[in-house]
């Protein structure tokens, strides 16, 4: 079943490249309901995991309660086409923000001009938690996955 905050099936999926590393280093936001860790990071230019395209709509998924936390409202995941019509999923805040992006890359298009995928409402949950992983709890992750 859907978790109903971080909208995954499965509680210890992600990070999905170079788990390890991801858990160790980088800022993660642990689902107080099902206790996945969502890779938060920001790197240097700001930018979060959830702000590169995905290959498929499910695995946007599995980034987008970092997206709507971040932003402290639901966003949208939209298809996107390029000039070969080969589809990729990115979020957006906002459909102003996926203006914007198409209108810099011009060899893009979303052609259906909504989100494929949106929650309702955001809603915040008690036992979030956004930190920084300790060796040992990165340790019993791994296990599990
Ligand atoms: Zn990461
Ligand atoms: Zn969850």
């Amino acid at each position: 079943m859907e978790c109903i905050e971080c909208y995954s099936e499965k509680d210890h999926i992600t990070p999905l490249l170079n788990p390890k590393n991801c858990l160790e280093k980088h800022l993660q936001y642990v689902c107080g309901t099902c206790g996945r860790c969502l890779c938060i990071n920001k790197d240097e230019k700001h930018r979060q995991r959830w702000n590169f395209p995905f290959k498929s709509l499910d695995i946007a998924k599995l980034y987008l309660r970092a997206a709507d936390f971040t932003n402290k409202k639901p966003c949208g995941i939209y298809e996107i086409l390029n000039s070969q019509g080969r589809k990729s999923y990115k979020i957006f805040v906002t459909i102003e923000d996926l203006e914007i992006y198409l209108h810099k890359n011009k060899d893009k298009s979303c052609p259906m001009v909504q989100a494929v995928y949106i929650k309702e409402c955001y809603q915040e949950f008690s036992n979030t938690k956004v930190k920084f992983l300790d060796i040992r709890e990165v340790e019993q992750y791994l296990l599990i996955q």
